[in-house]
């Protein structure tokens, strides 16, 4: 069976056809052995446990009206039908026992647990009235939407500028800046799209084929690739399920990912295997200034012996030394990505990037193979995400804001790629502003954060706070120091648009509320989505249109316009006009294939779930300017063609092509950007020790540390109290069936994943003192520690120690229906001023609960929670929290318990200040916060990039 995408879903024989969507019949397995037939209507839908939008199917039973189980839909271009454990798991989310399914007001005092329900027009009267006086007593940005799951892209934008605030924050800067800084800096786009399918050559810096980011779509694509003779390289100190399906597994020290990518690079180089009519044609070499040496004026050829001299000292013996990976495998690869040449596909996201001081330097690093192989744009290659995600437009869009809000762009960090989300609570605490009302919007920074107790402490400050409504789908620790609950739906129970770049191609997929699309269906009419959902469970869209017209009323502020139907002028928009108009008039092709099935774009949409736009997606850069952007345009002397001032293209071998969005519009080799905003040592590629490594080590023990270099990372400071060996800790790999906070009562998946112990190599447990599997260890950071058990492997490089994401939840009180089934009950205490303690008192047990299963747990581990005791770390560059962690690890003392945790919010506002000395603030040229031309979510108004008025 091919795995070819068909509009018509013959690819997946075994998936219901759509004629049949109606009426599909199955035979009841509980009535096994009698025949008895089940009735289903299939409904599509988008999964919503991770960012992948996997198209699911519902399966509603007829004869009861509810959602009996969720299966792939095989009309998804990129999913293909297929799902991972987590999307069938939805079925778990929704009868969840424990969720919350109506809105809920704090009675008592924050963090006291105690809540009454209350109405959606009382939410709605509060918070329009609080966000309508702070906005006209010009406060807007006390007013702060911060969101951890993303979804519905287009709503957020649209509210937050129609009311003319800067007040998006997010949750990136914990997850992907570091690598999206490496990449936009070669080409804008700050997202690869690899190739896979089609790739010869896979280089991962992840877990792709087990989690990785855009998981199940790519790990079909990677074992497509593999099926057709691609070789499979994975860079992982791990031995991770990924690496364990590869042809080279290259366990590299944590940190050091980029000198081997750059030894790599000086192979292609020295060998002559480099593509030079791409790098020539391509980059902008004759920019390049670097050790003395000037490129333009100079022949390429001179270049390229300038770039050997300059890499000269990323020997594979070197790399070899730095990383623990064989000089002779860095060869062999190196040598077979040059051959494959242009069909060599890579994916760099989290990982090695997110995990290190300086985790740009990988994606900058890999990005110079591409380069040299002349794989970017190719089929089998590098592609980007702009090209392949599919972006809509909508109707009357509100103009970019005027401000520029501090406690999301600080100064310090004018090249961070997204918001200094994490670092919220110590900007609070110096003093830098305060926030009237603030949304979490499926966002649980207590629990998903590093140092959480300094987000307890914010939360729990009515000063700082003003008023925080939790968006979310279920309980969570963030949660629980709330004012406001506020249920919002899973994957069946609301409407988003999602496109990613999965594949060479662009799609847009549709989530909706399975049962209301259903009952309208059959004549019903719904107001809003909540009256057809569980409880009232509501969903996001609806709730940004009526708290704007809370807030707006009778339209005098100029809000509630862009919240008015674009086709009944004055009244209240509906999400089926706003989806409407978007199909109808922005997804090129959609509006056609509906036609030829009688349908309108909308009801092809709810019917199909998904509609692929094009595949037309490599060399978008080899694209001629259009006629209206060239006419009156002129070619500056780099040869960057531009049109009233603006890039709009460049000229390559005398033709005028779109090229890239970068200032040269070409692959940026070497950034005059770093130079301009005071980096000039990283104009090129380079090798940025990372703060784990062992010379960072030794110098925290005061002990001769060669390579450390005080001025790019700070010395960590133990406690008194830390013992132990000094280790690297690799926190943040996923565990493939859970997802962060929304699995927490998904009872299929923690009955398979509810452990997290710490990973320790045979080699390390010997020094130890001989730990044993089982043995209780406590890990100290440089603000407190966390007791778990070991787990003696080999497959771990020596040196690291490991534990995953995922685990580790609690719950302050014991009865409470939080999250029972991957929670301990725990004792939480303050013991003195910014010291706090917890201790677990009961784990996971049977309980009583409308789902008789609850009775049936067996599991009795909720695991430990680690981040809590982690400072944090913004990378002076990208601004990205630093995940790993140089930690001392010995074995537990006689008054240490399971899953203790203690940790000192003092000492972590001291680690912050260390980290934040090391960043070298705005203004760049001109007086510029940040650079103009790389991209900021909800960019505002020009004038507001400059300190001063330019
Ligand atoms: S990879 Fe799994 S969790 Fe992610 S969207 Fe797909 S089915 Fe859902």
């Amino acid at each position: 069976m091919s795995n070819e995408f068909k509009r018509d879903g013959s690819h997946l024989a075994y998936c219901p056809p759509v004629e049949k969507w109606d009426d599909w019949v199955e035979l009841d397995p509980e009535a096994w052995p009698r025949r008895v037939e089940k009735h289903y209507s299939l409904v599509p839908t988008i999964c919503f446990n991770c960012e992948s939008a996997c198209g699911l199917l519902a399966y509603v039973d007829k004869g009861t009206g509810q959602v009996a189980k969720f299966e792939g839909n095989p009309m998804h271009p990129a999913s293909r039908g297929r799902l991972c454990a987590k999307g069938p798991a939805t079925i778990n989310q929704i009868h969840d026992p424990d969720r919350v399914l109506y809105p809920m007001k704090r009675s008592g005092a924050r963090g006291a647990g105690k809540w009454t329900r209350t109405s959606w027009d009382e939410v709605l009267e509060t918070f329009g009235a609080r966000i309508r006086k702070a906005i006209l007593e010009g406060r807007g940005e006390e007013v702060m939407y911060h969101v951890g799951r993303p979804g519905h892209d287009f709503i957020m934008e649209r509210t937050l500028q129609a009311w003319s605030i800067d007040g998006h924050n997010s949750h990136t800067n914990v997850c992907s800046s570091s690598a999206r800084l490496g990449y936009l800096l070669w080409h804008y786009a700050d997202r690869p799209s690899p190739d896979h399918a089609n790739a010869r050559f896979i280089l991962l810096l992840s877990a792709h084929l087990e989690s990785g980011h855009y998981f199940n779509p790519h790990a079909q694509r990677i074992i497509d690739g593999k099926m057709a003779g691609a070789k499979l390289a994975v860079m992982d100190p791990r031995l991770s399920n990924t690496a364990s399906m590869a042809d080279y597994w290259m366990p590299t020290y944590p940190g050091t990912e980029a000198a081997v990518l750059l030894a790599m690079a000086k192979v292609i180089l020295d060998e002559k295997r480099f593509d030079a009519t791409f790098v020539k044609n391509w980059t902008n070499w004759e920019e390049l200034e670097v050790d003395g040496f000037r490129a333009k004026g100079q022949s390429f050829e001179a270049l390229i012996e300038e770039l050997k001299k300059h890499y000269a000292q990323f020997t594979p013996q070197f790399a070899e030394k730095e990383s623990g990976v064989k000089a002779e495998v860095i060869v062999k690869t190196a040598r077979e990505i040059a051959t494959v040449g242009s069909r060599f596909a890579s994916h760099l996201w989290r990982g090695s990037a997110s995990g290190n001081l300086g985790g740009w330097q990988p994606a900058r690093a890999l990005m110079l193979l591409h380069v040299l192989t002349g794989s970017v744009g190719t089929e089998g290659g590098h592609n980007l995400n702009a090209w392949n995600k599919f972006v809509p437009k909508t109707f009357r869009v509100p103009p970019p804001q005027k401000r520029w809000n501090e406690l999301l762009y600080p100064q310090e960090w004018p090249l961070c790629t997204h918001e200094m989300s994490f670092l919220l609570p110590h900007f609070l605490k110096e003093g830098r502003g305060r926030i009237e009302a603030y949304f979490t919007r499926v966002f649980n920074p207590v629990w998903t954060f590093p140092d959480g107790f300094s987000w307890i402490e914010m939360l729990r400050d009515e000063e700082k706070v003003g008023l925080h409504a939790a968006l979310t789908p279920t309980w969570s620790e963030t949660a629980w120091f709330a004012d406001y609950v506020l249920p919002m739906g899973f994957s069946s129970e609301r409407h988003d648009l999602m496109s990613q770049e999965s594949y060479a191609g662009k799609w847009i997929g549709f989530r909706q509320p399975v049962n209301r699309v259903l009952r309208e269906r059959s004549g019903e009419k719904f107001e809003y989505t909540y009256q057809a959902n569980p409880g009232e469970v509501w969903e996001e869209d609806e709730f940004w249109i009526n708290l704007s017209w809370a807030i707006d009323p009778d339209g005098a502020m100029g809000i509630r316009q862009y919240f008015e139907s674009p086709y009944k002028p004055g009244q209240k928009l509906t999400v089926d006009e706003y989806y409407g108009w978007i199909f109808d008039n922005s997804v090129p092709g959609l509006p056609e294939t509906a036609k030829k099935e009688g349908l309108t774009p909308l009801q092809y949409m709810r019917k199909y779930g998904a509609f692929e736009v094009t595949r037309d997606v490599y060399k978008q850069n080899e694209k001629p300017i259009a006629a209206a952007d060239l006419a009156g345009s002129k070619v500056e002397a780099n040869g960057v063609v531009t049109k009233e001032g603006k890039p709009v293209g460049v000229m390559v071998e005398d033709k005028p092509v779109v090229g890239y969005k970068t200032p040269s519009r070409k692959l940026e080799l070497f950034s005059k950007t770093m130079a301009d905003w005071k980096w000039p040592e990283f104009t090129l590629p380079e090798y940025y020790r990372s703060h784990i490594h062992r010379s960072a080590q030794a110098a925290s023990l005061g002990q001769p540390a060669e390579d450390f270099d005080a001025k790019y990372m700070p010395v960590v400071q133990w406690p008194k109290e830390a013992q132990g060996e000094v280790y690297t800790l690799l926190p943040i790999f996923r565990l493939p069936n859970l997802i962060h906070t929304r699995s927490g009562n998904a009872k299929f998946l923690y009955e398979i994943s509810h452990k997290n112990p710490l990973w320790v190599n045979p080699v390390d447990a010997k020094k130890l003192g001989g730990v044993r599997t089982g043995e209780l260890m406590k890990v100290h950071t440089e603000i407190g520690y966390f007791v778990l058990h070991a787990w003696v492997t080999e497959g771990l490089t020596p040196g690291v120690v490991a534990c995953s994401h995922h685990l580790g939840r609690w719950r302050i009180n014991k009865e409470d229906q939080v999250e029972r089934m991957s929670s301990a009950w725990v004792d939480l205490k303050e013991v003195g001023k910014g010291q706090w303690k917890m201790r677990q008192l009961e784990s996971v047990s049977p309980y009583e609960s409308a789902d008789p299963e609850t009775k049936r747990v067996w599991w009795s581990d909720a695991g430990v929670h680690q981040d809590i005791t982690f400072p944090v770390h913004p990378d002076p560059i990208s601004g990205m929290h630093c995940w790993h962690q140089m930690v001392r690890v010995e074995k537990a003392g006689p008054d240490d318990r399971y899953g203790d945790i203690f940790v000192d919010t003092n000492l972590s506002f001291a680690v912050y200040q260390r980290w934040k000395a090391l960043a070298r603030p705005a203004p760049g040229p001109g007086g510029l916060r940040r650079p103009l031309w790389i991209p900021r979510v909800m960019r505002p108004e020009e004038a507001a990039y400059y300190m001063k008025k330019p």
